[in-house]
């Protein structure tokens, strides 16, 4: 086929695809504090729009044109009575080199209500100008072209981070790691689908490059695989940036709320000698060698109760251990050691007899990470430490966690997390929102279909096949906002504040 059409063709594609996007914003020029909010030493109010030059005259005076990201100490004065407000450094982004893509301009002021304020005032009082809305300085970014929707939503994770892991994780969403994986796929099935449209138009001629059925069919499968190994995750990027839901379980006053207590370094729960005390969950959040965990403590599983409250207690139980990602399943040293000594039994058969009696729902425990860990080791001879020893089990004494076996636990629960959570990186950035998921594999049923309609020999109607890689595309173009509904960006820009 002549590679100048197909060129063409592909080019047509791109310059559809890039314009697909608008930006719906008005023209209007937005202010806003980008810092927090309450006294502080320095605060940062941010402007962006067509009259940001005309704000930075009308409040600071501009005899000489400000150097683009300098700054300058300038004193800052209301428009209507002229007076002195506050000194502080002023800097001018003109667009397009700016986060919006438009003129900005920032105010680093003192950081009092009074001066914020103050300056508020003298901004809304300035023409064409007016506060801005939570996240819309990131939407005019988007808009803008600056930031496609997974930078969005890298920024917003990026904000929120609360550990050492999720902040990487953020920061290389944020610039673009992401981005660069769903663009490659993009556009190779914008190329595809352009060629696929050549050989359309061509079809009636005589001078078709015979293997452009099987280059499409190769590299469509080549992509496919690619997705299916990005996909094969194990759900790492979202679990690091959601937290590991862990389900504390195990059978009444095993030590279930001491361990959280003990985990979380303060009374979470309350710890009494009585049976199902815990009937609720209690869920805290606590960061754990730079990664996000969501203990979650639960009501005693066991067989034997009519109480209605402990029913109710141990179905919430059920629920939270089939919704986990990791189960701590705690046990009784003492029990445990007298269990696998009369049934002559191990480990794992004790816990697999213990998870059975749950009546759990088939599949619920599938690709669950079970870690079986014995507490109260306090109460224990030292004859019967030594077979515990030997038993090879993770040890712990909730009641004295100064014992030398809590760091061995401590070192091996961080590793267990480090297995889940994975380690970001650029070569290899994870997913981290559901709807990526559900695109990828919608992009791949997509392309599958395509493939079996498309074989050379049945000749289908080829237009008709063509809509299933548009299709395909379209999918990707979702995730990075090439094409976005109202939808889709509300859920997106819902996390931001004002301000960003
Ligand atoms: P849960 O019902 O599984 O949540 O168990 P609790 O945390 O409420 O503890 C039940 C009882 O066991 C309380 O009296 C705790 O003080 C006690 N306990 C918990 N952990 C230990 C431990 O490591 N050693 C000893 N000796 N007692 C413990």
């Amino acid at each position: 086929m002549n590679t100048i059409y197909k060129l063409v063709k592909t080019f047509k594609y791109f310059h559809r695809y890039a314009s697909s996007i608008s930006n719906p914003l008005t023209d209007c020029t937005i202010f806003s504090l980008s810092s927090g909010y309450g006294k502080c030493g320095v605060s940062v109010i941010r402007v962006s729009g067509p009259r940001t030059k005309y704000a930075l005259q009308t409040l600071v005076g501009l005899r000489h044109e400000l150097k683009p990201r300098y700054a300058y100490l300038k004193s800052i004065y209301h428009p209507e009575n002229k007076e002195l407000i506050d000194k502080g450094l002023v800097l001018w982004f003109p667009g397009p080199a700016s986060f919006t893509g438009e003129d900005s301009c920032e105010f680093q002021v003192h950081g009092s209500l009074a001066v914020i304020a103050a300056i508020m005032d003298a901004l809304g009082k300035v023409p064409g100008l007016r506060p801005a809305t939570a996240g819309e300085f990131t939407k005019r970014a988007f808009f803008g072209g600056k930031l496609d929707l997974t930078e969005v939503e890298g920024l917003a994770d990026l904000i929120h981070a609360e550990t050492e892991a999720q902040r990487k994780q953020a920061m290389l969403q944020s610039t673009g790691a992401l981005s660069r994986v769903y663009d490659n796929w993009r556009r190779r099935l914008i190329r595809c689908a352009a060629h696929l449209e050549a050989y359309i138009d061509f079809a009636e001629e005589e001078n078709i490059e015979d293997d452009v059925v099987m280059q499409l069919n190769k590299e469509l499968r080549r992509i496919i695989t690619e997705i299916r190994e990005h996909l094969n995750d194990q759900r790492q990027g979202e679990m690091l940036r959601n937290g590991v839901r862990t389900a504390i379980v195990g059978a009444p006053n095993v030590g279930k709320s001491s361990f959280l207590n003990m985990m979380c370094q303060r009374e979470v729960a309350i710890v009494t000698p009585i049976a199902g005390t815990t009937r609720d969950i209690i869920e805290s959040t606590h960061n754990f060698g730079g990664y996000p965990v969501i203990f979650a403590d639960t009501a005693g599983l066991h067989k034997q109760t009519q109480d209605i409250v402990e029913l109710e207690g141990m179905s919430r139980a059920k629920e939270c251990l089939q919704n986990a990602d990791l189960i701590l399943l705690l046990t009784d040293a003492r029990e445990l050691l007298a269990n696998i000594a009369n049934n002559n039994g191990t480990l794992k058969e004790y816990q697999s007899s213990y998870l059975q009696q749950l009546d759990l729902d088939e599949n619920a425990l599938a690709d669950k990470r079970i870690q079986l860990i014995t507490n109260k080791i306090d109460l224990l001879s030292t004859t019967e430490l030594q077979r515990l020893t030997q038993i090879d089990v993770l040890r712990i004494s909730c009641k004295e966690p100064n014992t030398v076996e809590l760091q061995p636990f401590l070192q091996h629960f961080e590793g267990v997390l480090r297995e889940l959570c994975g380690q970001p990186s650029a070569e290899h950035p994870r997913i981290t929102h559901t709807r990526y998921r559900q695109q990828l594999e919608r992009c791949i049923e997509h392309i599958n279909i395509f493939l079996d309609e498309y074989a050379p020999d049945i000749y289908p109607d080829i237009a008709i096949s063509a809509q299933k890689l548009r299709n395909a595309l379209k999918c990707i173009e979702r995730i990075t906002g090439h094409v976005s509904s109202n939808d889709i960006l509300d859920v997106v820009f819902k996390d931001f504040c004002i301000g960003k």
